[in-house]
């Protein structure tokens, strides 16, 4: 707590120096200088929010007993999850492997995610839920990270902010984003207490819902995870809205939405070449995105509830072709 309260008092001196140019900024956060964050401000979640609210929820996935965090690491056009990970073991292995009983055995957070990303792509951006340490700072630097996005600072991590800022790396403190009506911002997941434990599936669910927020559809919000069979890597995101970067409602009839749907839109991005995905999605898909997914090869498909039009073809369809349906219960029923 008492370090929230320092973290927002450091902010809140922060933005009093700052010039005002916050109407000038996408996400209202002058401090964030990516260059897809320029123009007018926005109201709805930036993505830089969703990456970092999936970083959250993977730091819940960790098994470690104290020292929970979660990285996520994008392209740098922000399209593609290169990698994701939480301190502890590998993915797949729910840190069975390695001794939980010594302190320094697990994996970081970011070590695991910069494995998966690999360093074949340049400028990644980096979400993490605390800042670096000294040694992730120099694997993020050695596999070619341009952009650190960090939740809360600690001791631990104040070296690896400084190698970072040294070596020409933009790092940007990004504490919890809220639309403007909304309020203060509370403190973030894992800030204070740790949250009860989440699964991985849990963990994309809730990134699903993060980025269901930035749909612009004004009648349903849905959000699209696809991931690979062993759940180890993003292939693709999305939510439903038009085409990206312009404004395309003008080109649309008034009988018709118009939007490309989320499904279709992650889709577009994970391709066909990877068999036995796994679709994570806040709403029942209709049926020509239960087609698209059969024919992309999805073999799974997690949702949250009904879509609003009560369709429900597009889930016959899907158990027709065999694919497995998953309900989320949610995490109160879970526990
Ligand atoms: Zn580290
Ligand atoms: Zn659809």
């Amino acid at each position: 707590m008492a370090r929230a309260r320092a973290q927002a008092a450091a902010g809140q001196a922060g933005s009093a120096l700052r010039p005002r140019r916050r109407s000038a900024v996408k996400d209202g956060r002058p401090e964030n200088t990516h260059p897809l964050n320029r123009g007018p401000g926005q109201d709805r979640i930036p993505l830089y929010e969703s990456f970092l609210r999936f970083a959250e929820a993977l730091a819940r996935c960790s098994p470690a007993a104290a020292h929970r965090t979660g990285c996520v690491l994008v392209s740098f056009n922000l399209e593609r999850v290169l990698g994701a990970g939480f301190s502890g073991g590998a993915a797949s292995a729910r840190g069975r492997l390695g001794g939980a009983r010594r302190r320094d055995s697990h994996l970081h957070a970011e070590e695991h995610a910069l494995l998966i990303a690999g360093a074949v792509e340049k400028d990644k951006l980096m979400f993490v839920t605390e800042a670096p340490c000294l040694l992730c700072a120099a694997r993020a630097i050695n596999s070619g990270v341009s952009h650190v996005y960090y939740r809360t600072a600690t001791a631990r991590g104040c070296k690896g902010l400084e190698l970072l800022r040294r070596a020409g790396k933009a790092v940007i403190h990004y504490p919890r984003w809220r639309p403007r009506s909304a309020g203060p911002h509370p403190i973030g997941l894992v800030g204070g207490r740790l949250p009860p434990r989440m699964t991985l599936p849990e963990a994309y669910q809730h990134f699903a819902e993060a980025l269901a927020l930035r749909s612009t559809d004004g009648s349903q919000k849905v959000g699209c995870v696809v991931v690979s069979g062993d759940l180890e890597r993003v292939l693709g995101i999305g939510y439903n809205g038009g085409a990206a970067g312009i404004d395309d409602r003008d080109f649309i009839p008034a009988d018709r939405s118009g939007y490309v749907h989320a499904e279709e839109n992650a889709l577009l991005k994970a391709g066909a070449i990877e068999k036995d995905k796994v679709m994570f999605l806040t709403h029942t898909p209709c049926v020509m995105c239960a087609k698209r997914a059969i024919n992309s090869g999805v073999a799974r498909i997690h949702c949250r509830q009904p879509n609003q039009r009560g369709d429900a073809m597009g889930l016959a369809l899907l158990q027709q072709a065999g694919k497995q349906v998953v309900w989320w219960k949610g995490e109160a029923r879970r526990r």
